[in-house]
């Protein structure tokens, strides 16, 4: 360890810290390995130790400490981000804020936590008190609260509350600076939106309040059909049936599902699949909704059974992906969000465009009061001027393209600087110490400010 880190050791006596080289290694770390193009960028990329705080006083200690030896800092939950988030580029000190999983508490519709609580976690403590979070990653059994407001997007949920973004999804943060003398500052309102999805760039979150919904059990069933733009059509049915309480609207046309080790002899060779989440109450209407495509259900499963087992949760979404990179690894994805088109017809003719170079992968989620197939295609990689004709065709034909294949925050989804967020670091990180390198806005600030 280079001797520089000694006198910052010093002084967080009492913490929990990691030295250990091949710990730091994997600590260092995300899922930037779905893509080709981060992995040769990032795969060198590690920090200089680590810190584990149990406690917002001890989060407090360690950005005091790196704002005093001008120490790069990366905070980091479970490391299952995808654009190599909270991998440090400049080296420095992990925050990894796994220890603190504290839920203060449980109120009707709203919880209080500690960033570090897994997803899993804080949905099943909440239940018992009959509430549910709103969205879960397909990570949720790993992946922390504070990382997902960090870096994640929506996910599980989507289909009825939308994505974090949307107002409401989050009510308020608490956030340690790096200041001279560290500050926490809690913002509420639109205020919370200066720091999430801000990859850690902004200050570092040590509390949260989020809504939450009324809790169901939810059965989960797969649902065949003979051919793509059917199970799409139903998708979109099913997205738009607003008597029938759901959770998940997933299309994978074939042959995405011959990558679902755990489904080949349920899913019959040669279909497109949905796979969905609807509430054990909803069942008989759904059945008719399934009936009137001309689906076959292939699995359902009551809630109780799907609690217990392999749980489609960790099909859907970025999951989609993991499958099917663990056949085949060569396999890359990319993110899109098509435009609201009743009759998705840029779905159809993407979907026929690119055959099975990029396989069709709806995810339905409500944007501005309306379902919309979002997608996460499994892309045939070759090489990188052929991913990025894929991504400006898409461009130029009216899809959104959110792009997984770059670390910077404005590259991915947002496009544009956030000036909000840029004012925003500048008071709270003036030597900007957060995640260095992920925010275009501040490394061209000259330009921006
Ligand atoms: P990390 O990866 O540790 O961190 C993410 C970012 O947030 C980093 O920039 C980090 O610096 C920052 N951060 C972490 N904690 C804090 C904090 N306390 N304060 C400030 N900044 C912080 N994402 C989705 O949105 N929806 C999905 O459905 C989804 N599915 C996925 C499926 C797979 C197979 C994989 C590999 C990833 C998926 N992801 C998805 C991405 C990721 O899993 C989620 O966004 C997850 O919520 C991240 O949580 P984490 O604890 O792992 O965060």
């Amino acid at each position: 360890q280079p001797a520089n880190l000694q006198p910052l050791i010093a002084e967080l006596t009492g913490l929990e810290i990691i030295t250990d080289s091949t710990q730091i290694t994997k600590l260092s770390q995300d899922y930037y390995t779905f893509s080709p193009i981060l992995q040769p960028l990032l795969s060198d990329k590690r920090g200089a130790l680590v810190v584990r705080p149990m406690s917002e006083a001890e989060v407090i200690q360690v950005a005091a400490a790196c704002v005093k030896y001008k120490l790069p800092l990366t905070v980091r939950g479970a490391g299952t981000g995808n654009y190599g988030q909270c991998v440090p580029l400049q080296g420095g000190v992990i925050l990894d804020l796994s220890r603190m999983q504290a839920v203060k508490w449980v109120k009707p519709g709203l919880a209080c936590v500690e960033p570090g609580v897994k997803l899993a976690a804080l949905d099943k403590q909440t239940r018992s008190s009959g509430w549910e979070v709103r969205m879960l990653p397909s990570t949720y059994r790993t992946a922390t609260i504070g990382g997902f407001i960090g870096g994640g997007s929506g996910g599980i949920g989507s289909i009825t509350y939308g994505q974090i973004r949307d107002r409401g999804n989050l009510l308020a943060v608490r956030v340690v600076t790096m200041e001279d003398t560290p500050r926490v500052i809690e913002l509420r309102g639109d205020d919370v939106y200066k720091v999430a999805h801000a990859y850690g760039t902004n200050g570092i979150i040590t509390e949260l309040e989020i809504p939450l919904a009324p809790a169901y059990a939810w059965a989960e069933a797969i649902v065949a059909f003979p051919d793509f733009m059917t199970a799409a059509r139903f998708g979109q049915a099913f997205s738009d049936s607003d008597g029938i309480i759901k959770k998940l609207v997933c299309i994978c046309a074939d042959p995405i599902p011959t990558y679902f080790a755990a489904f080949r002899n349920v899913i019959p060779a040669g279909s497109h699949c949905a796979l969905v989440m609807v509430a054990e109450s909803a069942l008989e209407p759904f059945a008719e909704l399934v009936k009137a495509y001309n689906g076959t259900v292939c699995l359902q499963k009551s809630a109780q059974e799907a609690s217990k087992g392999t749980t489609l949760v960790e099909y859907s979404w970025n999951h989609t992906t993991l499958h099917a990179r663990s056949v085949d690894p060569s396999l890359t994805y990319l993110q899109t969000i098509f435009p609201l088109d009743k009759e998705m017809k840029l779905v159809e003719h993407m979907y026929q465009h690119f055959g099975d170079e990029v396989m069709m992968h709806l995810e339905f989620i409500r944007i501005g009061g309306a379902a919309v197939p979002a997608a996460l295609q499994i892309v045939r990689y070759t090489t990188p001027e052929r991913l990025a004709d894929i991504i400006h065709y898409h461009e130029a034909n009216g899809a959104f393209i959110a792009n997984p294949h770059t670390y910077v925050l404005e590259d991915g989804g947002m496009k544009t600087v956030d000036l909000e967020q840029l004012r925003f670091k500048e008071m709270v990180d003036p030597y900007g110490l957060l995640n260095p390198g992920k925010m275009r806005g501040w490394e061209e600030r000259a330009e921006n400010l």
